[in-house]
């Protein structure tokens, strides 16, 4: 049973910290979750219980030891850290000086643009380095509004991120590899072009696999035939072919899976740890990875067309 006292998952884990690799926890906080909640593909809602600031505060304390040690943290929520409505200000300030006592070098946050404001800024500033993560998915207004029902423009990013730097903070932004409605050569030119629209307001680029999660519009478009996850592939020619002056990284989260990206599924494994790797170098040469399915999957980015309805594999 979900109990509002107990967060709704904490690893420890590896992450790149200005170009060093650092010990990190992340932690799932369980709150009433994003009150955004329309996203086509976002199924983190139904983790939420009526948590109140106690209840946060409680939640986090029970994993403060796991945290203590670790140069990067990373507190997420399935919503917005701040949203007051979500992490009411008592559990964030309660958080934040918990963390003031630990080894703690940068704490990773994630909100939605309109909850980003002046005043939680600097609150949260005044206690230490925290990297705001923003989910843009994509640059392009039509594929964030048509595709993936994402409630915000491009500008709004833009604004937000600005103010964030502007205060001393960083921003990650989150960019989606193929939404529902796009073929895997549109998902990848839409994901490199995002890539570069958004550098100038980010500090690192964080590319992120599509998953089919359960009770979403995209799980009745999956069960339908009418939506493949993208192909690992895919996000390594993303990866590849992105040239930035910022870090890009992906964490192939359900690689392998039906639901998650995958390839053909003897290379699955290996195709994301080379994935992970690049993550943590920075390398190209740790994406120098091969099997017989990359001509099929060539195959695919060459004609499939999104109009027939059906992927193509
Ligand atoms: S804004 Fe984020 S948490 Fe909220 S519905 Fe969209 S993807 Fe889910
Ligand atoms: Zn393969």
């Amino acid at each position: 049973m979900k109990s509002a006292r107990s967060p709704v998952a904490v690893w420890r884990g590896r992450d790149l910290l200005d170009g060093r690799v650092v010990e990190s926890t992340t932690v799932i906080l369980r709150t009433r979750g994003c009150r955004w909640n329309r996203c086509v593909m976002c199924g983190y809602a139904q983790e939420g219980v009526d948590a109140s600031a106690e209840d946060i505060i409680a939640q986090f304390r029970s994993i403060l030891e796991r945290v203590r040690d670790a140069e990067l943290v990373k507190i997420y929520t399935s919503g917005s850290f701040l949203d007051p409505v979500e992490v009411p200000e008592a559990a964030r300030l309660d958080i934040l000086r918990s963390l003031r006592d630990t080894n703690v070098r940068r704490l990773v946050i994630e909100s939605r643009p309109e909850h980003i404001d002046r005043p939680a800024l600097e609150q949260i500033l005044s206690f230490m380095d925290v990297e705001i993560g923003i989910g843009l998915e994509s640059s392009s207004d039509l594929v964030r509004r048509h595709l993936i029902n994402k409630g915000f423009t491009f500008s709004d990013f833009a604004r937000a991120s600005d103010l964030i730097h502007s205060l001393g903070g960083r921003v990650k932004t989150y960019i989606l590899l193929k939404p529902p409605g796009l073929s895997e050569m549109d998902a990848i030119a839409d994901a490199l072009r995002s890539a570069i629209d958004a550098e100038p307001h980010s500090d690192i680029i964080s590319v992120n696999l599509c998953n089919v999660q359960r009770n979403t519009p995209l799980e009745r478009m999956w069960q339908r035939g009418s939506y493949r996850p993208p192909w690992l592939w895919s996000a390594v020619e993303v990866l590849r072919d992105s040239s930035l002056g910022v870090p890009v990284i992906c964490d192939p989260v359900g690689a392998g899976a039906k639901r998650g990206p995958h390839n053909c599924g003897r290379c699955d494994e290996y195709v994301a740890d080379a994935i992970r790797s690049f993550s943590l170098s920075q390398s190209r040469a740790d994406l120098n990875v091969d099997c017989s399915c990359r001509s099929v999957w060539r195959k695919v980015v060459e004609l499939e067309d999104v109009s027939f309805g059906t992927p193509l594999v």
